[in-house]
C-alpha cells in the first residue's frame, strides 16, 4: 500500500512529500523530532512523547506547530491512512522557512512533518543471542536532552559501530563514563545485581522507554541506581542492555572485544523486557 505523509497541512503520497530548500531544518538542523512506537494501531506512551516534544521545542523557543490535541489528531490520521498496526510514527518540527540567517527569524510558522512506518517484529535471533556494541568517544554538544534533528555525531558513531559488525555504538565521555547509544539509552546490571543507567540531565536524551523501564523496575523488585557508569564497569557487568522506542529492551552480550558475563542475554534483562512489554500492551 502506498504510504501517506502529513506535510504542513496536507496529506500527500510519501514519495511526493517535500519541504522547502530554505527550511531551517534543512539549512541549520534547526528543529526537533519524536519517534513514537505504535502497537495495534495505538501510539505507545503518547503523552510522554508529546511532553518531550513540547520540552525540546520550548528549549529552542520554537512554538508548537498546532495545539497538542490537533497534533494527536494528525498522528491518528497518519496511522489510519497508512493502515499502520505495528511500527512507529515520526514527527519533525522545524523553526520554519526563512532566508538563511543564523539568528532566529521573526513571525515564521514552524514546519511539521508526520510520517508512519510499519516494522517487523524484532528478530528472534537478537533476543536469543543479544547484540554487540562498540565504544566511541562522545563528540556531541552539551544539550543532548533536546531531541534535536542535528544527529551527525550519532550517525558517525553508528556507522563506526556497524563497520565493525556491532549493532550500536556506546558513546563515552572524556572521564570514561558511558553516556548513551547513538539512538538508544545504555544500561548495565552490576556484579551485585544493581540496575544502573545514567541520570537524565543535559548529558543524555531522557528516553521514553528509559522512563517506562524505570517504572517497571520498581514492580519487578530490581534495585536500581541512576548514575553514570564507566566503560570499565560495563566490561565487568553481569548484564547489559539498550532501550529505545524502536528496540524496546535489547540485550547486549558483547561490548568491544569482550563478552558480557557468559555472553548470553541475562535474566534481569529478559524479565524487565517481559514486564515492560506487558506494561505497554496493557496500557
Ligand atoms: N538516546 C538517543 C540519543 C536517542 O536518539 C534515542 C531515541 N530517539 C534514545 C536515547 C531513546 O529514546 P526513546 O526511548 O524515547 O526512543
Amino acid at each position: 500500500m502506498p504510504r501517506t505523509a502529513y506535510v504542513n497541512g496536507q496529506y500527500v503520497p510519501h514519495n511526493d512529500a517535500f519541504v522547502h530548500i530554505e527550511d531551517r531544518g534543512y539549512q541549520f538542523a534547526d528543529g526537533v523530532y519524536e519517534v513514537v512506537p505504535v502497537l495495534s494501531g495505538k501510539l505507545v506512551d503518547e503523552e510522554r512523547h508529546l511532553d518531550r516534544l513540547e520540552y525540546s521545542l520550548s528549549e529552542l523557543s520554537i512554538p508548537m506547530p498546532m495545539s497538542r490535541r490537533a497534533l494527536q489528531l494528525v498522528c491518528a490520521k497518519v496511522i489510519e491512512r497508512n493502515r499502520l498496526t505495528n511500527g512507529f510514527v515520526y514527527m519533525q518540527v522545524t523553526r520554519g522557512v526563512a532566508p538563511r540567517d543564523h539568528k532566529y527569524p521573526k513571525n515564521v510558522k514552524p514546519a511539521l512533518v508526520v510520517t508512519a512506518k510499519q516494522t517487523k517484529p524484532q528478530a528472534a535471533k537478537i533476543l536469543e543471542e543479544g547484540v554487540a556494541v562498540k565504544s566511541v568517544p562522545d563528540i556531541r554538544w552539551h544539550r543532548r536532552d533536546i531531541k534535536s534533528i542535528s544527529l551527525l555525531p550519532n550517525c558517525m558513531a553508528k556507522q563506526a559501530a556497524v563497520e565493525e559488525g556491532a549493532f550500536e555504538a556506546w558513546m563515552v565521555e572524556g572521564d570514561g563514563t558511558v553516556t548513551e547509544g547513538s539512538s538508544t539509552n545504555a544500561w548495565i546490571v552490576t556484579k551485585d545485581g544493581v540496575l544502573v543507567t545514567r541520570k537524565a540531565n543535559h548529558d543524555i536524551l531522557n528516553g521514553i522507554t528509559r522512563l517506562g523501564v524505570l517504572d517497571v523496575a520498581g514492580d519487578t523488585g530490581v534495585k536500581f541506581e541512576e548514575r553514570p557508569f564507566t566503560l570499565e564497569e560495563a566490561y565487568e557487568a553481569r548484564e547489559a542492555f539498550l532501550t529505545s522506542s524502536t528496540n524496546h529492551i535489547t540485550p547486549i552480550t558483547r561490548i568491544d572485544e569482550r563478552s558480557v558475563a557468559n555472553g548470553k542475554p541475562g535474566s534481569v534483562t529478559l524479565n524487565l523486557r517481559e514486564a515492560y512489554l506487558n506494561h505497554i500492551t496493557s496500557a
